[in-house]
């Protein structure tokens, strides 16, 4: 008879469960079993649980973003060991599509994202290729569960480039875009925030000591303007996945830039071609992250350039996410990051 594992599953919007599933079969060649301890909670999930991702059907297992320990290898493993602990690319992609040809594994035509198009972490044991396994001998396991997030930030901004010195807009600052300003700091661009919730204001200037912070709501062209000299920023990451702020952001681009669509919304997105002319912008969407990303990011919060332990404002364990979810998607909360803990 095989073991059984705990598991949550999302029957459909707002409705979760725990059930018993059986444990994966034993790996096959290349693959690990993997033991999940960490998973953290984003706004994918969120969309997921209210009813209004993109992409997504029910039921399904949650959970992308996953700090795990290998348990088993299979033969001709060589990436991880056993005892390993691991950050997961949760992006399946399957290697021959025109999209993996070129090496962009994260727009696979093919891709199947884990916890959004097949069942992901909310669950003790997984099975995954070895090459999604990405370990560290230094992080803890919940450090490796952020990984993910920063992939996201780290590839929104590789999409743009930016260069020294310039000025670089962020909108939104949730987890995607606090990522997002992590990378253009360390990219050497010249960060301005745009953000109406007072408490991820505070958190940005505290934590983060980011002095040029601009309220949407309070003329904010103007605002820019007069951070930037009347030039406006030359690259803008719009985070929010809002439509009136994605169609808000052509406006603040300045001639020549570029904008980039980190966060995506279920409908279109509409502008005013002569001014998107007159600037010859160049417009971006970014989406997932590669392999090489994971590497990098997990060697930056090696060494302290990125520390993302300030993000995580709440923790729960797995069987609690029933009774704790439907109290995180709630904004009076003030979730930042979420934390679920598999002991
Ligand atoms: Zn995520
Ligand atoms: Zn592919």
């Amino acid at each position: 008879m095989t073991d059984l594992m705990k598991t949550i599953i999302l029957n459909k919007p707002g409705e979760f469960a725990m059930i018993n599933r059986p444990q994966p079969a034993a790996p096959g060649p290349g693959e690990a079993l993997v033991r999940i301890a960490r998973i953290g909670v984003c706004g994918t999930d969120i969309h997921a649980y209210c009813g209004n991702q993109p992409f997504f059907s029910y039921p399904r297992v949650l959970g992308h973003e996953l700090g795990v320990e290998v348990v088993t290898v299979g033969a001709g493993v060589t990436r991880v060991r056993v005892g390993d602990r691991c950050a997961v690319e949760p992006y399946l992609s399957c290697g021959t599509c025109v999209a993996c040809r070129r090496g962009k594994t994260n727009c696979c035509v093919r891709l199947q994202v884990l916890g959004v198009h097949c069942d992901g972490g909310f669950c003790q044991f997984l099975l995954l290729p070895q090459n999604k396994l990405h370990p560290s001998r230094q992080l803890s396991l919940e450090q490796l569960a952020l990984v993910e997030t920063l992939g996201i930030g780290a590839h929104a901004v590789d999409r743009a480039a930016p260069v020294n010195n310039e000025w670089a807009l962020i909108i939104g600052l949730g987890p995607i875009g606090l990522a997002t300003l992590q990378f253009v700091i360390a990219a050497g661009a010249r960060p301005i925030v745009m953000e109406s919730n007072p408490r991820r204001v505070e958190f940005c200037r505290k934590q983060l000591g980011i002095q040029s912070i601009v309220n949407p709501a309070q003329a904010p062209l103007e605002q820019l303007a007069s951070i930037t000299q009347g030039e406006l920023p030359t690259t803008v990451f719009d985070a929010t996945g809002n439509a009136k702020s994605m169609m808000a952001a052509f406006q603040y681009v300045a001639s020549g830039g570029k904008l980039v669509l980190v966060g995506l919304f279920l409908g279109d997105v509409t502008f005013h071609d002569p001014e998107f002319h007159r600037r010859e912008m160049t417009l971006l969407s970014s989406r997932n992250s590669r392999g090489q990303d994971f590497q990098r990011i997990i060697a930056m919060v090696e060494s302290g350039q990125v520390d993302t332990r300030p993000w995580i404002t709440h923790r729960g364990a797995l069987s609690d996410v029933p009774d704790l979810f439907p109290t995180w998607v709630k904004p009076e909360t003030g979730v930042l990051k979420a934390m679920i803990e598999i002991e």
